[in-house]
């Protein structure tokens, strides 16, 4: 089993509503045990456009390798309609894997950690929400965080 941290993002549609969706689906998947959402956040787009996200963060062990994970990830993003008309265009549904054990891999579609994940306040937010003593190859998560506290981020009740 490996533990995986997963990033979830939607800004289009009822982004909460798919969110939660895909959620549920990745605890569904087989193999998938301890399975764990932070609360949700709502965030401004960066490098984006459109509404305003909702993100959260899943952590799970899995049975699956980091491939098959990424495939799974891809699948639930097609069965939400994702539409991919130009780079970083709004999307209902964005899943990341962010984190998967301590493995490193640097693949032409596959790179983990997530190359960007350490300066952003709606991937740390939730990841230290989850495991607030995880320690990146950058730093302490909750440093990583205090660094990005210009970055808007509200909690959803
Ligand atoms: P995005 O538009 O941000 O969802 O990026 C999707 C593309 O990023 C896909 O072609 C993936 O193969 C690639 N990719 C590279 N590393 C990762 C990762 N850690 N998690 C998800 N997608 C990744």
């Amino acid at each position: 089993m490996t533990l995986a941290y997963i990033g979830l993002g939607a800004n289009l549609g009822d982004a909460q509503v798919a969110l939660l969706q895909a959620a549920d689906e990745l605890a569904q998947m087989p193999g998938t045990e301890q399975f764990e959402l932070s609360p949700l956040y709502r965030s401004a787009p960066i490098d984006s456009s459109g509404p305003d996200y909702i993100n959260a963060v899943a952590s799970f062990d899995t049975v699956l390798t980091a491939r098959q994970l990424l495939l799974a990830l891809q699948d639930i993003e097609q069965r939400h309609g994702r539409l991919r008309p130009y780079r970083n265009a709004p999307r209902t549904l964005d899943l990341d894997l962010l984190l998967f054990g301590d493995q490193n891999i640097q693949e032409p579609d596959l790179i983990v950690p997530h190359p960007r994940m350490h300066e952003r306040a709606f991937v740390l937010r939730p990841l230290s929400d989850l495991s607030p003593g995880l320690i990146l190859a950058q730093g302490p998560v909750a440093a990583l965080l205090a660094a990005c506290s210009d970055q808007a981020l509200a909690r959803i009740p």
